[in-house]
């Protein structure tokens, strides 16, 4: 099992028990690293199976780390504490619903679901949705609970705020009387119950001896504090991280846990790996030399001894759609040379990037699969199945209600749902409450739709779960709603999909933290003091299979288990792509304003947060790295140009090799290590940093087939073009949208960073 390891992962991997970091860039054996720990530490008696809980990112994660290890042990991983934050604290409230205060079928909103319950909260109470923008509310509650703050808890220092504050009281009385929560409240309320409830916590805290978690660099502040808590019996943690892999800052990540780490485990080892095994040197070198742009880094080396490899390629296009095209060409011509379409990713930093790389992989047959797109249990149809379900469950689900209450259509209108929202309000209940109250036709209908309800979880009540899923399609009218629709075939498939979906967690294990199928054990915990067994959840109740999988719906990220052994070309976001590897990566997009992201350019932390996310996306790679760059795009109904990314010039030209011919001409050194970050691919002229022109005119000398310039009024404003602000300085035009009156510049000032203004509007000099 260790036989295989380099000296440190060795040390690593058998230390005696402590607390541990492994601080360590990418590709250098982490995730390896804690798995084969984990595996150790059971065969050499350090620890029991059942004494061990396991954090991953992803439930893909979680999976594989069952499978390894009962690949190396025997053993039934149904007691193994394995899964993200989101799972097993799942898996704790649902052993310990009473304690928590929820009922046990507790409902899980994604965020979907949440925002439509805020905006539902919003107009039930009157609050201008103007003034509080439903996502913006749910970025307010996420993140106070990602900070581990009920409402009291919140500093208010003006009255916008304690709006806000009351908003989040009004949306935690919702959610406690729909009986649903939220991915946020997972933890939060998994957190209150270890912190207030003495016998579980000390449960708990004597029954895990080695808490393990991977990528912990993208931990947040609750996060932290629930793997402290957990571990306060005398558990040892053992996290491995990579700071220069830090990218969900922006969900409330703190990379400052791992310096934290080793302030609260001052004892502890840190022990730093170096070789990486995943990437040939070329890629290795080309990331290190990015990262080094980055300031305040714990600092590491990578290094390989597999040798330079290739150079990367890079690849630039007029238009998106010629991107997509050329990339569409070489995935052939790889699977051609035999390579398995599995091995091939895309990269993209936005997901709106996707449709005209999906597009160009459709029209030419090639297999592909799309991961944290629109995922399964996402879509339109399922999301109205499980609707469905979720009210056999629980009627009081409003979010729930809201969504199939007229779907199919059953002639109940906005003025009929006002009025029982009105008496839902007046009564204290949910809507499924308020039926009786509602006058007339309209409230004839509601009953007759409560009574659907009912219906069909009696009939469902003895049915195995598929069979459940089966009857509540044909029974909801679902699946005659879609035959009768034009593009209903992908749908009715895929509703028969979770049809398979349900068989297969029915008879499976899944790894959510509950045992498919059955009914979950109750964890009994010992009071510490007295020496009494008190009840966890219900000995006889539990978790009734369909909840189970409601459950299991709700928190499945992405990863579609159905689909996983197809050999299919694999599409993500960078941030889905953490932690996985491919022998071919594409990273398209790389332009000044999508990656570096636009929102990211106001602030230091922000680049920074996009170039470790660079990073990352380079570090997939094995063998062979294609950068890819368009210098038009259609985003958002509208034709962007751009520059190109600064990313590109903080490559060394010794690791690229240009496969299409550089534009903006010849000799000036356009190239990316000399050119600099100002280059104007468009006059052909170089610039300096903040894109002034050393000599020459602007007169295009090497135009395309698309013009980088927007006219407004009688001036023509071009990327690349020195501009100054009266308030702002001076600075470069970097990016230009939309036309006449409605163009936008990016520009990048020198002092005060980068801002976009309306050209119509704003008084800009050329310079
Ligand atoms: P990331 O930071 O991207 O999550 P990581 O540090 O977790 O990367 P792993 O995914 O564990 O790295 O390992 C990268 C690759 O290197 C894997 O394919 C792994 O099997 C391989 N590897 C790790 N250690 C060794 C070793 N000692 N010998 C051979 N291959 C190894
Ligand atoms: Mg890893």
């Amino acid at each position: 099992m260790i036989e295989k390891l380099n000296p440190q992962q060795r040390e690593a991997v058998t230390l005696e028990p402590q607390h541990a970091l492994v601080l360590a860039g990418a590709g250098s054996g982490k995730t390896r690293v804690l798995i084969t720990r984990m595996a150790w530490l059971i065969q050499n008696g350090q620890a029991s199976p059942f004494g061990l809980l396991a954090v991953t990112f992803t439930n893909k994660a979680a999976r594989e780390m069952l499978t390894r290890i009962t690949a190396i042990l025997p053993i039934d991983t149904r007691g193994l504490w394995v899964g993200t934050f989101h799972g097993l604290c799942n898996r704790l409230l649902r052993a310990h619903h009473r304690d928590a205060g929820l009922p046990q079928a507790f409902q899980i909103l994604d965020t979907a679901d949440q925002l439509a319950a805020i905006k539902r909260l919003l107009k039930a109470n009157g609050i201008d949705d103007e003034k509080f923008p439903p996502r913006d509310v749910q970025r307010f509650i996420n993140g106070a609970k990602e900070e581990g703050q009920r409402p009291d808890d919140v500093e208010v220092w003006d009255s916008h705020r304690r709006r806000l504050v009351e908003i989040y009281q009004l949306y935690e009385a919702q959610c406690q009387r729909e009986g649903v929560v939220d991915f946020p409240e997972l933890l939060l309320r998994a957190y209150e119950l270890l912190s207030r409830n003495a016998p579980v916590r000390e449960h708990y805290q004597r029954r895990f001896r080695h808490i393990l978690v991977d990528e912990f660099q993208d931990t947040n502040t609750l996060q932290y504090k629930w793997l402290r808590l957990l571990a306060g019996g005398g558990a040892y943690i053992f996290a491995v991280g990579d700071d220069d892999q830090s990218i969900y800052a922006f969900r409330g990540a703190n990379v400052g846990n791992m310096a934290d780490f080793e302030r609260d485990y001052a004892h502890g080892t840190v022990i730093r790996l170096e070789q990486n095994y995943r990437s040939y040197g070329h890629i290795l070198d080309a990331a290190n030399a990015l990262i080094d742009h980055n300031s305040g880094r714990l600092g590491k080396n990578l290094w390989t001894e597999q040798g330079e490899g290739e150079p990367i390629r890079v690849i630039e296009q007029p238009s998106d759609g010629m991107e997509a095209h050329w990339i569409v060409d070489e995935i052939r011509a790889l699977v051609a040379d035999g390579r398995a379409r599995r091995e091939i990713a895309v990269l993209y930093r936005s997901n709106a990037q996707s449709r005209v790389l999906e597009h160009g992989l459709f029209s030419s047959g090639i297999p592909y699969k799309v991961y944290g797109g629109l995922r399964f249990f996402e879509r339109q149809e399922i999301k109205h199945a499980l609707a469905y379900l979720r009210l056999l469950a629980n009627p009081d689900d409003d979010t729930s209600w809201m969504r199939v209450v007229n779907f199919p259509a059953r002639g109940i209108g906005a003025r009929t749902l006002e009025q029982q929202a009105d008496a839902a309000r007046s009564q204290d209940t949910s809507l499924y409450g308020a039926v009786a109250r509602v006058p007339g036709k309209g409230g004839a209908n509601l009953a007759q739709f409560a009574t659907l309800i009912q219906r069909m979880a009696e009939d469902t009540r003895q049915l195995p779960l598929p069979e459940m899923v089966e009857h509540v399609l044909h029974a909801s009218g679902l699946l005659d709603h879609y035959k009768g629709e034009r593009e209903g075939a992908e749908r009715i498939e895929n509703l028969n999909e979770l049809i398979t979906a349900a068989a297969v967690f029915a008879s499976e294990e899944n790894f959510d933290g509950l045992p498919g199928g059955v009914v979950p054990r109750s964890e009994p915990v010992t009071d510490a003091a007295t020496g009494e067994v008190l009840p966890g959840a219900p000995a006889d109740g539990g978790l009734t299979p369909l909840a189970a999988f409601l459950s299991h719906a709700a928190l499945e990220a992405g990863d579609n288990q159905a689909e996983a052994g197809q050999d299919a070309v694999q599409l993500m976001t960078v941030h889905a792509a953490k932690g996985l590897e491919f022998d071919a990566v594409f990273i398209t997009g790389l332009e000044e304003g999508l990656f570096p992201h636009e929102n990211s350019l106001l602030e230091q932390s922000g680049l920074e947060e996009e170039r470790r996310l660079m990073y990352v996306a380079i570090t997939r790679a094995r063998e062979r790295l294609y950068l890819s760059l368009a210098q038009s795009r259609m985003l958002h109904g509208q034709t962007r140009y751009a520059m190109r990314s600064r990313f590109l010039t903080e490559i060394p030209e010794q690791h690229l090799k240009w496969l299409t011919p550089r534009t903006g001409g010849g000799s000036q050194g356009y190239g990316a290590s000399q050119g600099g970050y100002g280059e104007d691919r468009w006059s052909g002229a170089s610039r300096d940093a903040f894109g002034r022109k050393p000599t020459g005119t602007a007169a295009p000398r090497a135009p395309r087939s698309v013009s980088s310039g927007v006219t407004v009024g009688d001036r023509q404003f071009r990327i690349g073009m020195g501009v100054r602000h009266a308030r702002f300085g001076d600075g470069t035009i970097v990016g230009l949208s939309g036309s006449g009156q409605d163009a936008q510049a990016q520009i990048q000032f020198r002092d005060v960073g980068t801002k976009t203004l309306a050209l119509g509007i704003a008084k800009l000099d050329v310079i």
